[in-house]
């Protein structure tokens, strides 16, 4: 724009004041759109396509060009949604925005409401996905439309990515990754499907930052052999050395790593406990860590899932008979492994641990994803907005469980932040479950939100 008058200049100069209008989230339309995408079953026999073809006629009827606007079919039933909003051009790449459009299975008989009808009751709103994730799917796609007929224009592009497969997969999102980059040409992204703000005792005490996710591997591990009559007992037997291997395994401790999300994550929440586990998450936060601080910790799952590596035993079977030898013993080792260190050696470590006669398949390799430590930027521009929504709350760090489609785009580079910013009561979370749902307000206070974290990281051109 040319600036042709004094008042002009002044506006200019004025900057983000004159840039920047409020724009209050569009609460009907985002209410309206999640109805839409919880009345559209996408289960993974379903598929996203409606949904994404919904989607679609939504924000180009909003006046988005048909060309910023795509869907993406990687697979049969799996439509991927990608909408870019274009930027002033004052910074590339853009800033990603995630969600999700399908859902898991959910039968009308288990539920107290019918699954598939968004149905608001007592200040929820129940339906599946209703929490994972489409109420993160209808913030972006409403705020999308309601900053666009506010005539708000970001410095640089916004690029909204809706997946049609993140809870079976995630081929969807590493193919947009991978085979359609140019479409994601991003050094940020931010992800509706991870963290959250914690409610303790009703009220809001933390904000989750999901900055990494732990990664997920299966070995199998099987000893077969000649077998025989169980009268004639010979030392070699299959179960015998699977359950010997399967001890070693269950012995084993994988060693303390403090990575740097972890160590914010330690450092930020002793904030948050008193007593012993305060003063113990402090010393295993310092460099070099205290190991018998973190022995402590880790008596906690939670805290021992955080500092190390974990693998586990989650399925046996073996024998074919009562009276017979076994010929075979097959078992499951499972291992959440911290991101940032290398899948090959947990392998190495499991099969010197199974010993020469266990065979060891990789049954689900794992797949590096780094973790994405917050920077001061990406924090000072966050936090302000944390403490506008809910004052005096901590904004922590964490590596989650794992695995949503994040890990795939911080494996391909981009690094990205989980802030769904919708509260929820971590004892009563109902994702993939029965009568799942997502509280209203907390919906409406989520997309107001992200409406100024679009607005803020859109504008944000350093
Ligand atoms: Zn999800």
């Amino acid at each position: 724009m040319k600036c042709l008058s004094t008042l002009c200049m002044v506006l200019v100069v004025c900057g983000s004041l004159a840039a920047q209008p409020p724009v209050t989230a569009d609460r009907a339309l985002a209410r309206e759109i999640l109805k839409e995408l919880v009345e559209i079953p996408t289960t993974p026999a379903e598929g996203t396509t409606r949904a994404a073809q919904a989607v679609t006629a939504r924000l180009l009827k909003a006046g988005f060009p048909k060309d910023d606007v795509q869907i993406i079919t990687t697979e049969k039933n799996v439509a991927n949604v990608v909408a870019r909003f274009r930027g002033r051009g004052l910074r590339t790449p853009g800033v990603l925005l995630m969600a999700h459009l399908d859902v898991v299975p959910a039968r009308r008989e288990d539920w107290s409401v019918d699954p598939w009808m968004l149905v608001e009751r007592d200040g929820w709103f129940y339906g599946r996905g209703s929490a994972d994730n489409k109420a993160g799917a209808a913030m972006l796609v409403a705020n999308l439309i309601t900053l666009r007929r506010a005539q708000w224009q970001p410095a640089r592009d916004l690029i909204v990515v809706l997946t049609g497969d993140e809870e079976t997969s995630q081929r969807g999102i590493q193919s947009l990754v991978t085979t359609h980059r140019a479409l994601l040409d991003a050094d940020l992204a931010f992800n509706t499907d991870g963290g959250g703000v914690i409610l303790r005792d009703g009220r809001a005490a933390i904000f989750e930052v999901q900055a990494s996710e732990k990664i997920y591997a299966d070995y199998q591990l099987e000893v077969t052999d000649v077998g025989g009559h169980s009268s004639l007992v010979r030392p070699e037997n299959p179960i015998y050395t699977l359950s010997a291997a399967l001890t070693r395994i269950g012995e084993h401790q994988f060693p303390l790593h403090v990575s740097d999300v972890t160590r914010m994550f330690l450092q930020r929440s002793a904030a948050t406990e008193s007593g012993q586990t305060a003063i113990d998450m402090r010393a295993v936060a310092a460099v070099p860590p205290d190991q018998a601080a973190a022995a402590r910790l880790s008596r906690s799952p939670y805290y021992n899932a955080q500092l190390r590596t974990t693998c586990v035993a989650t399925k046996i079977e073996g024998g074919h008979a009562n009276n017979a030898l076994p010929q075979s013993a097959r078992a499951v080792v499972n291992c959440r492994i911290l991101p940032g260190l290398p899948g090959a050696d947990v392998e190495a470590v499991i099969r010197k641990l199974a010993g020469e006669k266990v065979q060891v398949t990789v049954l689900e390799a794992p797949i590096a994803s780094p973790p994405s430590t917050p920077t001061p930027a990406m924090l000072s521009r966050l936090e302000p907005l944390v403490a506008k929504y809910w004052p005096g709350i901590p904004v922590i760090p964490l590596m989650q469980a794992g695995a949503t489609d994040g890990m795939y785009t911080r494996s391909g580079g981009i690094p990205t932040y989980g802030v769904s910013a919708i509260s929820e009561n971590p004892e009563d979370v109902r994702a993939h479950g029965k009568d799942e749902r997502v509280g209203v307000e907390p919906f409406y206070t989520a997309t107001q939100f992200w409406l100024e974290l679009m607005r803020t990281y859109g504008d944000d051109t350093h």
